[in-house]
């Protein structure tokens, strides 16, 4: 496994659209875990394969939403999961809709409120080419949509209704 540099604006690669992935070899492989890798580096808790600068669709996202916890009580320790998803695509989203603060590990400087649905149901491959179906919302919902978004070349900046440069960097790019 190894670290690949993350791909910032305005390089071109970002806004073009990732090839379906038809081989599952051992490049493939080799690409998913670089990018796990990479995410977790970063830190983010999402990352597409454009962000490496690689023109495939595959996605990996780990992220646990907090849990709430009563007053008094011990914060339970939650392990993210990983996700990885090759020919990802959103299927039935909910009517619902949320606004949230998004940062992206593409574009360091802004932040911005974006829009989403509160919750997606997504299909795709694993990792072995076997077809996978999961049903997210909430933040792991913005997190896919948002990865999604990164294959087929938009960015959050398109979506968002205003940016901004943050004062502090944000915690949960993705
Ligand atoms: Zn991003």
């Amino acid at each position: 496994m190894a670290v690949r540099n993350i791909v910032t604006l305005p390089d071109p690669v970002l806004r073009r659209k990732a090839r379906t992935v038809t081989k599952f070899d051992k490049n493939l492989q080799i690409l998913i875990d670089d990018l796990i890798e990479t995410m977790r580096e970063a830190p983010g808790v999402g990352l597409a394969a454009p962000q490496v600068g690689v023109l495939e669709r595959v996605i990996v996202v780990q992220y646990a939403e907090p849990q709430e916890v009563e007053e008094g009580q011990e914060p339970i320790e939650v392990i993210p999961k990983l996700y990885v998803l090759v020919n990802p695509e959103i299927g039935k989203a909910s009517p619902e809709t949320v606004i949230g603060v998004e940062g992206c590990l593409s574009i360091p400087t802004l932040i911005g409120e974006v829009e989403r649905a509160y919750s997606v149901r997504i299909k795709g491959l694993n990792r072995r080419g076997q077809p996978m179906k999961l049903k997210v919302e909430r933040w792991l919902a913005r997190i896919f949509q948002h990865e999604i978004d990164h294959l087929n070349g938009i960015l959050f900046t398109e979506r968002a209704t205003q940016v901004w440069q943050p004062e502090e960097p944000s915690e949960e790019l993705i």
